[in-house]
C-alpha cells in the first residue's frame, strides 16, 4: 500500500531500451510484426516521467500530508488554491520543527511473543506457547521528513509553472 504524488500530464522519457523477446520466436530472428509488446519495432522502451514525483507508504503520506496541513485522505488533487495552500504548508513546515513533528517517530522493538499464546499437542502433553517473533518498526526522522516536504514542494512548484494539477492516490 503507497501513496504516489504526480503532476498531471507529466511527459516521459526513455531512460532504456531492451531488444524485445519475440525476435527469439521468429525462424529468421526478426521482430513479430504484430507483436503486443513491441508493435513490430523488436525492441522496448523503458519511460521514466520527466517531471517530480515521489512515492511513499500510506502511512508516512498521511503524516506527511497532516505536516503540511493538509486533511490526510487516501486520494486527492491540488490545483489553484489548494495548490498556493500546499505550496505554503510545505514552506511552513520546512521552517518548522514543530509542524515536521507530528510526522516523525521512533523506531522501536516488538518483543517477541507478543501475538498471544496458543496450545501445541507434543504426544499426551499439551502446552502453551508464546506467538509472535521479535519484529522491528522503522522510525522515521525529522531529516527524512524534511526531504519528504521538499520532494511536495518540488512536485507543487512544478505543477505552478506548468499550469498543471498535483495528484495523489
Ligand atoms: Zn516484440
Amino acid at each position: 500500500m503507497s501513496i504516489t504524488f504526480s503532476i498531471t500530464n507529466t511527459p516521459t522519457h526513455v531512460t532504456a531500451t531492451y531488444p524485445c523477446q519475440c525476435v527469439d520466436h521468429t525462424p529468421d530472428g526478426k521482430p513479430y510484426a504484430d507483436c503486443p509488446y513491441c508493435n513490430g519495432a523488436g525492441k522496448e522502451d523503458f519511460e521514466e516521467p520527466s517531471w517530480p514525483w515521489v512515492n511513499m507508504s500510506n502511512t508516512n503520506a498521511f503524516n506527511i500530508l497532516r505536516a503540511i496541513g493538509v486533511n490526510p485522505v487516501d486520494y486527492g488533487s491540488w490545483e489553484g488554491e489548494t495548490l498556493d495552500h500546499a505550496i505554503k504548508g510545505c514552506l511552513i513546515a520546512l521552517n518548522s520543527e514543530s509542524k515536521r513533528a507530528v510526522a516523525t517517530r521512533e523506531s522501536s522493538i516488538l518483543p517477541g511473543g507478543h501475538a498471544g499464546v496458543q496450545v501445541v499437542h507434543d504426544g499426551n502433553v499439551a502446552r502453551m506457547e508464546r506467538m509472535g517473533a521479535e519484529a522491528r518498526i522503522g522510525g522515521y526522522t525529522d531529516e527524512r521528513v524534511r526531504v519528504r516536504v521538499s520532494d511536495i514542494l518540488g512536485i507543487c512548484r512544478k505543477a505552478k509553472k506548468e499550469g498543471e494539477k498535483v495528484t495523489w492516490g
